[in-house]
């Protein structure tokens, strides 16, 4: 185990295929494989898409005009971009980081962020969920390699999985940020193109040291007030954007953060109780059901985890939301600590006329009415005159002789 293993900062990682389309020719035409390899149209107005490492060496590389190109490496292997092929292997490349954590940041087709705060015990931390990840992608894709920075945010993550190109990993110490970034050009922060880096060294900075001493003030002027100030905190490793990941699958949840640390135990159960009642009355009005169940933990030391469990069949109720939720929170190893948040969720969400396919076990006759039930609640709440009804008790008691029979899918997300 890696001493960072144990390093909860660790929790963003930026992944990025080394040289993408290049490796996907070759993949696809193995003769080309240690060839100086350039993907993009050799005419007077092309452009470098993507150079294999091996004309990388010539001094070729993306963005690069195409004469350029192939005055610097006259035996350069030209291929004409693939776009469709290339997206077919980004798929199966953002299926394998969704594998790790349901929180996925496409930056293009090669790239992504991952927030893997919620997965770092299920995957024994991030060094060790990192090579995983780079074990993963070669085994689904036929031999593709992914270079991956881990990091405590996106800026530094991004940084990172450039700093070892290909198939490297590389992890910034949280305690020696700065050792890391003073000596760095500043066009190595992402962001600062050629324009910015111009301007920086115009007024003498050309280390990301430099950016620092110079002071906020100095950079606003020149740069801008919002630009100045983001790049100041830049310089001192600090950024707070969150990986802003899009799920396929919409889920509707529900979170509270407690006014002191819980135990699992009354409070917690009346919490999952009533967020259960909320998300079903939102599968409710938009006609959805789900088939996962989704449960965040965050622990009094902002240790966050994610449990999750996909049922046989698509469900509506609440009753059932709740049984599965009090499960997965019991399964939960809080080594001691209180819980400060919890969310739940639904997901893997379909139209509620869908057919339903009878799971073997599955009651659904207890399940369709738990959900006219519900429909009858919402029914008085929405016609004006009428005391809204609530539920004598609100959720069903757990059944104790009929276990849940789902496929139990549980995973870090
Ligand atoms: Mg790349």
């Amino acid at each position: 185990m890696d001493r960072f293993d144990s390093d909860p900062r660790l929790s963003i990682i930026h992944a990025d295929m080394d040289a993408f389309f290049a490796a996907v020719e070759v993949l696809d035409d193995p003769s080309l494989a240690g060839k100086p390899l350039i993907i993009g149209s050799p005419g007077a107005r092309g452009v470098v898409s993507t150079a294999s490492y091996e004309a990388r060496k010539f001094g070729v590389h993306s963005a690069m005009p195409s004469v350029e190109a192939m005055r610097r490496c006259p035996k350069g292997i030209w291929r004409s971009p693939r776009g469709e092929r290339y997206r077919e292997i980004s798929l199966l490349v953002m299926g394998v980081f969704g594998e790790f954590t349901p929180e996925v940041e496409p930056l293009s087709v090669d790239e992504a962020f991952l927030d893997i705060a919620g997965s770092l015990r299920l995957f024994e931390g991030a060094v060790s969920l990192a090579r995983q990840i780079q074990h993963r992608v070669p085994e689904v894709t036929g031999g593709l390699t992914v270079s991956i920075g881990v990091a405590p945010n996106k800026f530094l993550a991004k940084l990172a999985s450039d700093l070892e190109k290909p198939n490297g990993l590389t992890v910034v110490d949280p305690d020696r940020v700065q050792q890391l970034l003073d000596p760095l050009a500043v066009e190595k922060i992402w962001g600062v193109g050629p324009r910015t880096r111009d301007v920086l060294h115009d007024i003498g900075l050309r280390e990301i040291r430099h950016l620092r001493q110079a002071g906020v003030d100095l950079l606003m002027r020149h740069l801008g007030e919002s630009s100045g100030r983001h790049l100041w905190h830049l310089a001192h490793g600090e950024d707070t954007r969150t990986v802003e990941s899009h799920h396929e699958v919409r889920s509707i949840s529900t979170e509270n953060t407690f006014a002191r640390d819980l135990t699992p135990g009354q409070e917690t159960e009346a919490f999952l109780r009533s967020a259960a009642e909320e998300v079903a009355q939102s599968l409710r009005d938009q006609h959805l059901r789900a088939r996962t169940v989704r449960l965040k933990i965050r622990t009094g030391s902002f240790l966050t985890m994610n449990r999750s469990r996909t049922l046989d069949a698509p469900f509506q109720d609440p009753g059932r939301l709740y049984r599965v939720a009090l499960e997965l929170l019991a399964a939960v190893d809080l080594a001691g600590e209180g819980i400060r948040l919890l969310g739940l969720g639904a997901g893997n969400l379909v139209a509620s006329d869908t057919p339903r396919q009878q799971g073997l076990f599955d009651d659904i006759s207890a399940d369709l009415r738990a959900e006219k039930v519900a429909r009858l609640l919402d029914q008085s709440r929405n016609t004006p005159g009428i005391l809204p009804l609530e539920r004598g008790c609100l959720i069903d008691p757990p059944q104790q002789d009929a276990p849940e029979k789902d496929s139990i899918g549980e995973s870090s997300f």
